[in-house]
């Protein structure tokens, strides 16, 4: 019998309208911070997103809270075992939207959304031929890694999707669109986008990655790579059969490769796969501009480094 960790991370949303938002985060943000959980964590008039960590007595308690509120009594908490905190700090911030899309016709959710797709489902759509599968993610998201035959849209953010799904509206002509993310809430808004561009049959991964990767008879099947989380770990495996392969290659030396690493310098910061080899060789900088920079954080610790053994 596996044993169960000491800790969790919990993910989840819910688009449900807030009339006191901000009184609400300020409330929860106490709370947190009384019960010692850590995460991020945006309310909005439109609803609540969170993930938060802590120990498996504070998340049963947070979980219990958040649905003592009626308005959040059926909320989906997916839940991760951990070691530890996946966070440092505790931050609750009150917002316009709960996902940055900044749309000029912004629309609910609760009444415009793609069909729902459990993971047999979609795992089973994905393998039709008159389907094209969307990653609702950025391009550093489907970098670590993605579902076989996802189309990576060249967006940073999910600000840039609308004009982008406008630009490449043809490739979506007659076809099923099946979306995923990481959790679900970015398809929530993302497929409702593609159905107010004419776009009939639009579906959606119910739960996102997370959810599909649990899944015991599927397994996670299809999807190659890791997938990047916005907390400490950076990614969490999915594939949990024989193909679970490295598809992401070090930025130095094209080898397979799935650490993620910050540029060294403090002002660029750029996050890149680098292999622990190339690190050394090229102070985990993304560019002779960046090796170079004064304030490098590369040099900066090697020094200290050698400041300590000094010291001994
Ligand atoms: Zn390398
Ligand atoms: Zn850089």
């Amino acid at each position: 019998m596996q044993v169960q960790k000491p800790y969790r991370i919990l993910l989840y949303y819910k688009y449900v309208k807030l009339d006191n938002y901000e009184e609400y985060a300020a409330e929860h943000l106490q709370y947190c911070k009384e019960h010692g959980l850590k995460g991020r964590i945006i309310v909005a008039p439109e609803g609540l997103n969170g993930t938060v960590s802590g120990t498996v007595e504070q998340t049963e308690a947070y979980m219990d809270y958040v649905r003592s509120d009626p308005r959040f009594a059926d909320i989906w908490f997916k839940i991760d075992e951990a070691d530890e905190h996946a966070f440092k700090k505790m931050y609750v911030r009150a917002k316009k939207e709960l996902v940055t899309w900044r749309l000029q016709d912004d629309h609910d959710p609760t009444e415009l959304t793609g069909k729902y797709l459990n993971p047999k489902e979609f795992y089973e759509m994905m393998q039709r031929e008159d389907v094209v599968i969307l990653d609702g993610r950025n391009y550093y998201e489907y970098d670590l890694g993605h579902f076989r035959g996802a189309i990576r849209p060249e967006v940073e953010s999910s600000r840039e999707f609308p004009e982008w799904i406008r630009e490449n509206k043809d490739m979506f002509k007659d076809k099923k669109v099946l979306t995923y993310c990481t959790g679900g809430i970015r398809c929530e808004k993302l497929t409702g986008i593609l159905m107010k561009e004419g776009l009939e049959d639009v579906y959606q991964l119910h739960g996102g990655i997370v959810t599909y990767g649990k899944d015991p008879e599927i397994k996670g099947r299809l999807w190659d790579g890791k997938c990047y989380v916005f907390d400490e770990r950076i990614s969490v495996p999915i594939n949990q059969t024989e193909e679970d392969v490295v598809i992401s290659r070090c930025y130095y030396c094209g080898k397979p490769e799935d650490r993620y690493v910050n540029c060294a310098n403090p002002f660029c910061n750029k996050q890149h796969f680098c292999c622990p080899e190339c690190e050394v060789t090229y102070k985990r900088s993304c560019s002779d501009e960046c090796r170079e920079h004064p304030r490098n954080r590369y040099v900066e610790e090697e020094q200290a480094k050698l400041q300590t053994v000094a010291d001994e």
